[in-house]
């Protein structure tokens, strides 16, 4: 596969210059024992004529982005404001770029909406990427979330590029790369990426970058080859032609660590998929992840040495808050598609950003958590599902999967916050069954752990020992009949291993009658912010 290249042209030769003279000057002091015998000139000419001038260059590393607007009651995060700060980076030193380690199209709240007719699935985010200056993307296992056609929407509407070292395109019975395309020509996704920066003495100093994604999202269209495998080929193409090397990734920090042992020539792994900032060191390799949805934000300033081969590297994180202003190009898309966002919360509930809970512990609604164990998140929303009730249940249960927040909730929560939790929706069933199929239902819901069709319930134990379920406090019985509150994606028996829960299997069941939008079974969010607003704050 082809290489891609970019080559700063020739005409900004003076600036470059003049940046690299200041930031190398400015990082000499940090230089402390890396590269001992290096002599730092006090006067540098203008135009030097000596060879293996230092040459240095930025990085700016995001990971898992899927808001474009601030959170925490605007107090962090913020593309517009990680605009700003690029935007001061770019002052510093022109030779930056600027990265996203995966996890972007998926999921959000406003990628679930409709917006001229069609789902927007990531739009708003390729958009502001644009805006912003993304020079590169990996792709993380979120991208694969949208369909196969909507990919390659977004990917044509890029003005950055992806790379896919060990993910493919599988069309039938062919194995391709993914492309963009523009003007009918296709660009594929290379294996390999190459940064090359002009020195100012005109050698150029060549930065590779190889990628590496989890493989834990299985599509009919996607074909993953193995990481390891994948990222040894690419690093070693890139250990023969470039001086420096980096990988942008989307793994696992224990596989990211694997990497980094197999790989000991990588400089940094600019990390992603855990959602808290880390940074580790296995030998000389560094990995790094930044906080997702931009709350901060990673500069890894280089600095390359051609006589010695030695490069530098400054790791520093960022946070974004309210302290850095909006940019306001950036800003008037985020807000544009905010207002799309309120339109469409509008239709369900009257006022989007009304504070409904004080949440002092964090309501917790991040994926690995739901579709494992009960968390307080999820047994709030079956809570207030059970509270919707016409007549009063037993129990209540929907699936983890459907919560699609992978975050937590803390402090101020309002009616966009439940939103985000539960981005699809849906209607609440009451249906009366038999206690075998109940028991059916709960012990399908176990088989699930791990996956979306993992059950959270209210009003429902569970022995891990006995393997034995209590419904309303008392051992579950065969026999008995049960009132219980669903979820529509689970009452339509679309979830795994619950296809044969459906009306067949029903004695009776009940919902809220078409176009009845008082009643808060015609939506579960609607029910669930009625609920927490009668809780104790
Ligand atoms: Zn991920």
């Amino acid at each position: 596969m082809k290489n891609k290249t970019t080559i700063f042209s020739k005409n900004l030769f003076p600036f470059l210059a003049a940046c690299t003279i200041v930031v190398f000057s400015a990082c000499s002091t940090l230089m402390g024992g890396i590269g001992g015998d290096q002599q730092v000139p006090s006067d540098y000419p203008p135009y030097p004529e000596i060879d293996n001038t230092p040459v240095s260059f930025n990085i700016l590393q995001m990971n898992d982005v899927y808001e474009i607007a601030p959170l925490e009651k605007g107090k962090v995060g913020g593309m517009a404001r990680v605009a700003t700060f690029r935007n001061q980076l770019l002052d510093e030193n022109y030779n930056l770029m600027t990265v996203l380690a995966g996890d972007f199209l998926s999921p959000s709240l406003l990628g679930t909406m409709k917006y001229e007719g069609k789902s927007i699935k990531g739009r708003q985010m390729v958009e502001v990427m644009n805006a912003l200056g993304v020079g590169l993307v990996a792709y993380g296992n979120h991208e694969f979330d949208v369909k196969e056609t909507e990919l390659q929407q977004r990917m044509d509407e890029s003005y950055f590029d992806w790379l896919g070292t060990n993910v493919l395109h599988q069309k039938g019975n062919k194995i391709e790369p993914f492309y963009k395309e523009s003007y009918d020509y296709k660009y594929f996704a290379p294996e390999t990426y190459v940064w090359e920066i002009e020195n100012y003495n005109g050698k150029p100093v060549r930065v590779g970058f190889y990628s590496a994604t989890i493989n834990d999202n299985q599509q009919p269209w996607v074909y993953y080859e193995d990481p390891y495998q994948e990222a040894t080929k690419a690093y070693l193409e890139l250990v023969q032609n470039c001086d420096v090397i980096v990988a942008l990734t989307h793994l696992e920090i224990g596989q990211d660590m694997k990497l980094a042992a197999l790989l000991p020539k990588t400089k940094l792994i600019m990390g992603g998929h855990e959602h808290e900032n880390s940074l580790d060191t296995i030998g000389n390799v560094v990995i790094a992840k930044a906080d997702a949805n931009a709350k901060t934000v990673w500069v890894h300033r280089f600095t390359y040495y051609p006589d010695t081969k030695i490069t530098s590297l400054e790791s520093e994180l960022v946070p974004i808050t309210d302290e850095i202003e909006a940019d306001p190009d950036v800003d008037e898309i985020v807000q544009r598609w905010q207002e799309v966002l309120t339109q469409q919360i509008k239709t369900v509930v009257d006022d989007p950003n009304q504070v409904i809970y004080h949440a002092k512990t964090p309501l917790d609604g991040r994926e690995k958590s739901v579709r494992n164990f009960q968390t307080n998140l999820a047994g709030t929303i079956a809570a207030g599902m059970a509270a919707s009730a016409k007549k009063p249940v037993d129990a209540a249960f929907f699936n983890g999967g459907s919560i699609r927040l992978d975050d937590q909730l803390v402090g101020d929560i309002t009616a966009v916050d439940v939103f985000r939790a539960l981005p699809f929706g849906g209607g609440i069933y009451e249906v009366e069954l038999k206690g075998n199929v109940l028991k059916k239902a709960l012990d399908a819901g176990m088989e699930n752990k791990g996956l979306g069709g993992y059950l959270q319930w209210f009003n429902i134990e569970f022995n891990e020992s006995s393997k034995s379920w209590k419904v309303a406090g008392k051992p579950l019985s065969d026999s008995k009949i049960y009132r219980i509150m669903v979820s529509q994606y689970v009452f339509e028996g679309k979830e795994s291993r619950l296809d044969f829960f459906n009306q067949k299997n029903f004695i009776k069941w009940e919902t809220a009658k078409e176009g009845d939008e008082k009643d808060l079974r015609s939506d579960i969010r609607k029910a669930v912010i009625n609920y927490m607003k009668g809780l104790r704050q």
